[in-house]
Protein backbone atom coordinates (compact mmCIF):
# COMPACT_ATOMS: atom_id res chain seq x y z
CA UNK A 1 0.00 0.00 0.00
CA UNK A 2 1.18 3.33 -1.06
CA UNK A 3 1.90 5.97 1.79
CA UNK A 4 -0.41 8.08 -0.09
CA UNK A 5 -3.29 5.60 0.13
CA UNK A 6 -2.37 5.12 4.27
CA UNK A 7 -2.70 8.92 4.24
CA UNK A 8 -6.02 8.91 2.73
CA UNK A 9 -7.20 6.44 5.09
CA UNK A 10 -6.07 7.55 8.07
CA UNK A 11 -9.22 10.66 7.27
CA UNK A 12 -6.88 13.02 9.38
CA UNK A 13 -5.96 10.53 12.47
CA UNK A 14 -1.70 10.97 12.81
CA UNK A 15 0.35 7.94 11.87
CA UNK A 16 3.38 6.81 13.49
CA UNK A 17 6.37 5.86 11.01
CA UNK A 18 10.12 4.76 11.80
CA UNK A 19 13.35 5.31 10.16
CA UNK A 20 16.14 2.19 10.15
CA UNK A 21 19.27 1.92 8.73
CA UNK A 22 20.65 -1.62 7.01
CA UNK A 23 23.20 -3.41 9.21
CA UNK A 24 26.34 -2.87 8.69
CA UNK A 25 28.41 -5.25 6.20
CA UNK A 26 28.77 -8.59 7.61
CA UNK A 27 26.30 -8.43 10.47
CA UNK A 28 22.75 -10.47 10.29
CA UNK A 29 19.75 -9.34 10.69
CA UNK A 30 18.63 -10.62 13.99
CA UNK A 31 19.64 -6.96 15.76
CA UNK A 32 17.55 -5.35 13.29
CA UNK A 33 14.43 -7.38 14.52
CA UNK A 34 15.56 -7.42 18.55
CA UNK A 35 15.48 -3.21 17.47
CA UNK A 36 12.24 -3.20 15.97
CA UNK A 37 9.88 -6.10 17.05
CA UNK A 38 9.17 -3.96 20.28
CA UNK A 39 8.21 -0.94 18.29
CA UNK A 40 5.67 -2.67 16.29
CA UNK A 41 3.30 -3.09 18.83
CA UNK A 42 2.58 1.03 17.87
CA UNK A 43 1.29 -0.08 14.35
CA UNK A 44 3.22 2.20 12.42
CA UNK A 45 1.81 2.96 8.92
CA UNK A 46 5.37 2.36 7.10
CA UNK A 47 8.97 1.57 8.26
CA UNK A 48 11.19 3.49 6.06
CA UNK A 49 14.57 1.96 4.98
CA UNK A 50 18.07 4.15 4.51
CA UNK A 51 20.22 4.14 1.58
CA UNK A 52 23.87 3.80 1.71
CA UNK A 53 26.58 5.11 -0.81
CA UNK A 54 30.20 3.69 -0.74
CA UNK A 55 32.98 5.42 1.09
CA UNK A 56 36.38 5.60 -0.28
CA UNK A 57 39.09 3.70 2.50
CA UNK A 58 43.06 3.14 2.61
CA UNK A 59 43.94 -0.83 2.75
CA UNK A 60 47.42 -1.21 3.49
CA UNK A 61 49.35 -3.29 1.11
CA UNK A 62 52.04 -6.22 2.33
CA UNK A 63 54.86 -3.67 1.01
CA UNK A 64 53.12 -0.85 3.51
CA UNK A 65 51.62 1.21 0.56
CA UNK A 66 47.73 2.53 0.84
CA UNK A 67 45.42 1.11 -1.46
CA UNK A 68 41.98 3.02 -1.76
CA UNK A 69 39.34 0.95 -2.19
CA UNK A 70 35.16 1.69 -2.21
CA UNK A 71 33.49 0.36 1.17
CA UNK A 72 29.76 0.16 1.12
CA UNK A 73 29.56 -0.19 4.80
CA UNK A 74 25.85 -0.53 5.02
CA UNK A 75 24.47 -2.71 1.65
CA UNK A 76 21.43 -4.61 1.67
CA UNK A 77 18.61 -1.44 1.44
CA UNK A 78 16.13 -3.22 -1.19
CA UNK A 79 16.61 -6.78 0.46
CA UNK A 80 15.84 -5.09 4.40
CA UNK A 81 12.59 -3.71 2.79
CA UNK A 82 11.35 -6.85 1.70
CA UNK A 83 12.18 -8.44 4.91
CA UNK A 84 10.39 -5.78 6.79
CA UNK A 85 7.11 -6.51 4.69
CA UNK A 86 7.65 -10.31 5.09
CA UNK A 87 8.04 -10.07 9.00
CA UNK A 88 5.39 -7.22 9.64
CA UNK A 89 3.28 -6.91 7.13
CA UNK A 90 4.00 -3.43 7.22
CA UNK A 91 4.77 -1.52 4.07
CA UNK A 92 8.12 -0.37 3.67
CA UNK A 93 9.58 2.49 1.96
CA UNK A 94 12.80 2.00 0.05
CA UNK A 95 15.16 5.42 0.36
CA UNK A 96 17.63 5.65 -3.21
CA UNK A 97 19.99 8.24 -3.45
CA UNK A 98 21.95 9.73 -6.53
CA UNK A 99 25.15 9.52 -5.21
CA UNK A 100 27.50 6.72 -6.18
CA UNK A 101 24.52 5.14 -7.92
CA UNK A 102 24.59 4.94 -12.04
CA UNK A 103 20.94 5.24 -13.84
CA UNK A 104 21.40 1.53 -14.42
CA UNK A 105 22.09 0.67 -10.81
CA UNK A 106 19.54 2.43 -9.83
CA UNK A 107 16.98 1.29 -12.67
CA UNK A 108 18.04 -2.69 -11.60
CA UNK A 109 17.07 -1.56 -7.89
CA UNK A 110 13.84 -0.29 -8.81
CA UNK A 111 12.84 -3.48 -10.74
CA UNK A 112 14.33 -5.39 -7.46
CA UNK A 113 11.54 -3.06 -5.17
CA UNK A 114 8.93 -3.54 -7.79
CA UNK A 115 9.41 -7.59 -8.20
CA UNK A 116 9.05 -7.58 -4.11
CA UNK A 117 6.26 -5.76 -3.98
CA UNK A 118 7.59 -2.61 -2.39
CA UNK A 119 5.20 0.58 -3.51
CA UNK A 120 7.48 3.34 -1.63
CA UNK A 121 10.38 4.95 -2.41
CA UNK A 122 11.76 8.67 -1.20
CA UNK A 123 14.23 10.32 -3.71
CA UNK A 124 17.43 12.11 -2.27
CA UNK A 125 20.62 13.68 -3.76
CA UNK A 126 22.90 11.80 -0.90
CA UNK A 127 25.35 13.67 0.63
CA UNK A 128 29.40 14.37 -0.42
CA UNK A 129 31.49 10.78 0.80
CA UNK A 130 33.34 11.96 3.91
CA UNK A 131 36.10 13.86 3.18
CA UNK A 132 34.66 15.59 -0.12
CA UNK A 133 33.46 18.61 0.29
CA UNK A 134 31.29 19.11 -2.89
CA UNK A 135 28.59 16.18 -3.50
CA UNK A 136 29.58 15.29 -7.48
CA UNK A 137 27.48 12.33 -9.32
CA UNK A 138 28.54 9.48 -10.20
CA UNK A 139 29.79 9.10 -13.86
CA UNK A 140 26.42 7.93 -15.57
CA UNK A 141 24.40 9.22 -12.61
CA UNK A 142 21.89 11.82 -11.09
CA UNK A 143 22.83 15.09 -9.83
CA UNK A 144 19.56 16.43 -8.28
CA UNK A 145 17.24 14.11 -6.53
CA UNK A 146 14.38 15.80 -9.09
CA UNK A 147 16.64 13.80 -12.14
CA UNK A 148 16.46 10.29 -9.75
CA UNK A 149 12.47 11.27 -9.28
CA UNK A 150 12.28 12.09 -13.30
CA UNK A 151 13.93 8.39 -13.61
CA UNK A 152 11.26 6.84 -11.25
CA UNK A 153 8.04 8.50 -13.09
CA UNK A 154 9.54 7.54 -15.93
CA UNK A 155 9.05 3.96 -15.15
CA UNK A 156 5.95 4.60 -13.85
CA UNK A 157 5.57 5.41 -17.03
CA UNK A 158 6.76 2.25 -18.58
CA UNK A 159 9.90 3.95 -19.82
CA UNK A 160 13.48 1.93 -18.96
CA UNK A 161 16.75 3.16 -19.88
CA UNK A 162 16.83 0.89 -23.10
CA UNK A 163 14.38 3.04 -25.30
CA UNK A 164 13.86 0.42 -27.49
CA UNK A 165 12.43 -1.95 -25.01
CA UNK A 166 9.59 -3.88 -25.76
CA UNK A 167 6.53 -4.68 -23.37
CA UNK A 168 8.03 -2.71 -20.39
CA UNK A 169 6.21 -3.15 -17.15
CA UNK A 170 4.61 0.04 -15.85
CA UNK A 171 5.86 0.58 -11.86
CA UNK A 172 3.34 2.07 -9.52
CA UNK A 173 5.89 3.80 -7.29
CA UNK A 174 4.31 6.38 -5.12
CA UNK A 175 7.27 8.85 -4.51
CA UNK A 176 8.19 10.80 -1.58
CA UNK A 177 11.01 13.26 -1.36
CA UNK A 178 13.21 15.53 1.58
CA UNK A 179 12.40 18.97 2.89
CA UNK A 180 14.50 20.57 5.30
CA UNK A 181 12.76 23.16 7.78
CA UNK A 182 15.68 25.33 8.54
CA UNK A 183 16.94 24.90 4.77
CA UNK A 184 18.87 22.76 2.86
CA UNK A 185 22.59 23.74 3.84
CA UNK A 186 23.90 24.42 0.56
CA UNK A 187 20.99 26.51 -0.22
CA UNK A 188 21.80 30.05 -1.04
CA UNK A 189 17.67 30.61 0.90
CA UNK A 190 14.62 29.26 1.80
CA UNK A 191 13.13 31.08 -0.96
CA UNK A 192 15.46 29.43 -3.57
CA UNK A 193 14.97 25.67 -1.41
CA UNK A 194 11.49 26.12 -1.86
CA UNK A 195 11.64 26.59 -5.60
CA UNK A 196 13.57 23.24 -5.72
CA UNK A 197 11.22 21.56 -3.87
CA UNK A 198 7.84 22.85 -5.73
CA UNK A 199 10.04 21.57 -9.00
CA UNK A 200 10.16 17.99 -7.46
CA UNK A 201 6.36 17.94 -6.22
CA UNK A 202 5.54 19.61 -9.46
CA UNK A 203 7.51 16.80 -11.20
CA UNK A 204 5.33 14.33 -8.97
CA UNK A 205 6.52 13.98 -5.39
CA UNK A 206 3.53 12.87 -3.45
CA UNK A 207 4.84 14.06 0.06
CA UNK A 208 7.78 15.64 1.94
CA UNK A 209 9.58 14.33 4.97
CA UNK A 210 11.30 16.23 6.42
CA UNK A 211 15.07 16.75 8.01
CA UNK A 212 14.68 16.43 11.71
CA UNK A 213 13.86 19.81 13.35
CA UNK A 214 14.27 20.42 17.58
CA UNK A 215 11.76 23.68 17.51
CA UNK A 216 8.37 22.93 16.32
CA UNK A 217 7.96 26.51 15.26
CA UNK A 218 10.58 25.85 12.44
CA UNK A 219 8.40 22.95 11.27
CA UNK A 220 4.88 24.98 11.84
CA UNK A 221 6.69 28.16 9.50
CA UNK A 222 8.11 26.07 7.38
CA UNK A 223 4.59 24.48 6.06
CA UNK A 224 3.49 27.73 6.14
CA UNK A 225 6.21 29.00 3.89
CA UNK A 226 5.47 25.26 1.43
CA UNK A 227 1.74 26.93 1.16
CA UNK A 228 2.76 29.70 0.28
CA UNK A 229 5.24 28.72 -2.08
CA UNK A 230 2.34 26.44 -3.91
CA UNK A 231 3.52 23.23 -2.35
CA UNK A 232 0.48 21.68 -1.42
CA UNK A 233 1.33 18.02 -0.51
CA UNK A 234 1.52 16.29 3.07
CA UNK A 235 4.40 17.44 4.89
CA UNK A 236 5.58 14.80 7.22
CA UNK A 237 7.80 15.69 10.23
CA UNK A 238 11.29 13.62 11.22
CA UNK A 239 11.81 13.89 14.99
CA UNK A 240 15.17 12.26 16.25
CA UNK A 241 15.79 11.89 19.95
CA UNK A 242 18.65 13.73 21.53
CA UNK A 243 20.14 11.19 24.08
CA UNK A 244 24.36 12.36 24.27
CA UNK A 245 25.79 15.48 25.51
CA UNK A 246 28.15 14.78 22.05
CA UNK A 247 24.78 15.13 19.96
CA UNK A 248 25.06 18.76 21.06
CA UNK A 249 28.26 19.36 18.48
CA UNK A 250 27.72 16.06 15.99
CA UNK A 251 24.12 17.05 15.18
CA UNK A 252 24.48 20.74 13.98
CA UNK A 253 27.53 19.86 12.16
CA UNK A 254 25.75 16.92 10.32
CA UNK A 255 22.46 18.11 10.07
CA UNK A 256 22.82 21.42 10.04
CA UNK A 257 20.01 22.22 12.72
CA UNK A 258 19.73 24.50 15.46
CA UNK A 259 19.15 22.86 19.12
CA UNK A 260 16.97 25.30 20.71
CA UNK A 261 18.57 26.69 24.08
CA UNK A 262 16.61 25.59 26.57
CA UNK A 263 17.42 21.95 25.38
CA UNK A 264 20.86 22.38 25.01
CA UNK A 265 20.82 24.03 28.90
CA UNK A 266 18.84 21.64 30.28
CA UNK A 267 21.48 18.49 28.44
CA UNK A 268 24.61 20.76 29.85
CA UNK A 269 23.16 20.73 33.44
CA UNK A 270 23.00 16.63 33.04
CA UNK A 271 25.65 14.81 35.39
CA UNK A 272 25.32 11.17 33.35
CA UNK A 273 24.18 10.37 29.91
CA UNK A 274 21.25 8.36 31.47
CA UNK A 275 19.93 11.68 32.61
CA UNK A 276 20.40 13.30 29.08
CA UNK A 277 18.31 10.34 27.76
CA UNK A 278 15.42 11.69 29.96
CA UNK A 279 15.74 15.66 29.11
CA UNK A 280 15.53 14.08 25.46
CA UNK A 281 12.95 11.85 25.86
CA UNK A 282 10.61 14.65 27.24
CA UNK A 283 11.69 17.16 24.73
CA UNK A 284 10.89 14.90 21.86
CA UNK A 285 7.47 13.76 23.72
CA UNK A 286 6.53 17.54 24.14
CA UNK A 287 7.00 17.97 20.43
CA UNK A 288 5.24 14.59 19.25
CA UNK A 289 2.49 16.56 21.71
CA UNK A 290 2.17 19.32 20.35
CA UNK A 291 2.50 18.11 16.41
CA UNK A 292 -0.24 15.28 16.81
CA UNK A 293 -2.81 18.73 18.18
CA UNK A 294 -1.37 20.01 15.31
CA UNK A 295 -2.93 17.70 13.39
CA UNK A 296 -0.15 16.62 11.10
CA UNK A 297 -0.44 13.85 9.06
CA UNK A 298 2.42 10.95 10.34
CA UNK A 299 5.23 11.38 13.13
CA UNK A 300 8.05 9.91 11.72
CA UNK A 301 10.99 8.66 13.88
CA UNK A 302 14.49 7.97 13.23
CA UNK A 303 14.87 5.30 15.53
CA UNK A 304 18.35 4.80 15.55
CA UNK A 305 20.40 3.05 18.24
CA UNK A 306 17.52 4.41 20.46
CA UNK A 307 14.49 2.51 19.66
CA UNK A 308 13.53 2.47 23.96
CA UNK A 309 13.62 6.30 24.05
CA UNK A 310 11.01 6.48 20.49
CA UNK A 311 8.76 3.77 22.14
CA UNK A 312 9.25 5.95 25.69
CA UNK A 313 7.57 8.37 23.56
CA UNK A 314 5.31 7.00 21.41
CA UNK A 315 3.36 4.68 24.24
CA UNK A 316 2.42 8.54 25.81
CA UNK A 317 0.40 9.39 22.71
CA UNK A 318 -1.63 6.22 22.02
P1 LIG B 1 18.14 17.79 -3.72
O1 LIG B 1 16.66 17.92 -3.79
O2 LIG B 1 18.83 17.34 -4.98
O3 LIG B 1 18.74 19.18 -3.25
C1 LIG B 1 20.11 19.32 -2.92
C2 LIG B 1 20.50 20.79 -2.96
O4 LIG B 1 20.47 21.25 -4.31
C3 LIG B 1 19.56 21.72 -2.19
O5 LIG B 1 20.35 22.77 -1.67
C4 LIG B 1 18.61 22.24 -3.25
O6 LIG B 1 18.09 23.52 -2.90
C5 LIG B 1 19.51 22.31 -4.47
N1 LIG B 1 18.84 21.99 -5.72
C6 LIG B 1 17.86 21.10 -5.94
N2 LIG B 1 17.55 21.05 -7.26
C7 LIG B 1 18.39 21.94 -7.88
C8 LIG B 1 18.57 22.34 -9.23
N3 LIG B 1 17.83 21.83 -10.20
N4 LIG B 1 19.55 23.25 -9.50
C9 LIG B 1 20.31 23.78 -8.51
N5 LIG B 1 20.17 23.45 -7.20
C10 LIG B 1 19.21 22.53 -6.90
N6 LIG B 1 20.99 10.54 2.63
C11 LIG B 1 21.43 9.32 2.30
O7 LIG B 1 22.56 9.17 1.81
N7 LIG B 1 20.67 8.20 2.47
C12 LIG B 1 19.42 8.27 2.99
O8 LIG B 1 18.74 7.25 3.12
C13 LIG B 1 18.91 9.56 3.37
N8 LIG B 1 17.67 9.70 3.87
C14 LIG B 1 17.19 10.97 4.16
C15 LIG B 1 15.86 11.11 4.61
C16 LIG B 1 15.36 12.37 4.90
C17 LIG B 1 13.92 12.50 5.37
C18 LIG B 1 16.16 13.53 4.75
C19 LIG B 1 15.63 14.88 5.08
C20 LIG B 1 17.47 13.39 4.29
C21 LIG B 1 17.99 12.12 3.99
N9 LIG B 1 19.29 11.95 3.50
C22 LIG B 1 19.75 10.69 3.16
C23 LIG B 1 20.18 13.10 3.35
C24 LIG B 1 20.07 13.78 1.94
O9 LIG B 1 20.58 12.88 0.98
C25 LIG B 1 20.90 15.06 2.00
O10 LIG B 1 20.28 15.98 2.85
C26 LIG B 1 21.27 15.70 0.67
O11 LIG B 1 22.27 16.69 0.95
C27 LIG B 1 20.16 16.40 -0.07
O12 LIG B 1 19.25 15.53 -0.56
P2 LIG B 1 17.93 16.06 -1.33
O13 LIG B 1 17.21 14.88 -1.83
O14 LIG B 1 17.20 17.03 -0.50
O15 LIG B 1 18.63 16.81 -2.57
Amino acid sequence: MKVTEHLDAAQGRTLISFEILPPLKGKGINALWEHLDPLMEYKPAFINVTYHRSESMFKRKSDGTFDKVEVRKRPGTVGICAAVQNRYAVDAVAHLICGGFSKQETEDALIDLNFLGIDNVLVLRGDAPKNEAIFEPQPGGHKYAIDLLAQVQRMNSGLYLEEDLKSPVKTNFCIGVAGYPEKHFEAPNLKTDLQFLKAKVDAGACYVTTQMFFDNQKYFAYVDACRAAGINVPIIPGLKPLTTKKQLSIIPRTFHVDIPEALSEAVLRCKTDADVEQVGTEWMLQQSKELKAAGVPVLHYYTLGKPHVVSNVVKELV
